[in-house]
């Protein structure tokens, strides 16, 4: 199990996340930030839990390519 978090009030909104894994993130055309699809809001913090190798691996490239590094990843 892999859970992802977004910082999204940080997000400059530069479109890698989404880039790197479009099942996971999407950029709001509201606000210009990313989402972070089926996420749980928890004052902030943008939450979701994934299972399978394949999307814990494009959330990390999505982490790895955030500019302000304010996607997390954690996989037990
Ligand atoms: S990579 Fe980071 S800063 Fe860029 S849109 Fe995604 S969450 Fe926002």
């Amino acid at each position: 199990m892999t859970t992802v978090t977004l910082q999204r009030a940080k997000c400059i909104g530069c479109n890698y996340c989404e880039e790197m894994a479009p099942e996971l993130f999407r950029m709001s055309r509201k606000d210009g930030k990313s989402t972070l699809l089926h996420a749980h809001d928890a004052k902030g913090f943008h939450t979701v839990r994934l299972s399978g190798e394949d999307p814990a691996e494009k959330a990390l490239r999505a982490a790895q390519a955030c500019p302000v590094k304010i996607i997390s990843v954690r996989t037990k």
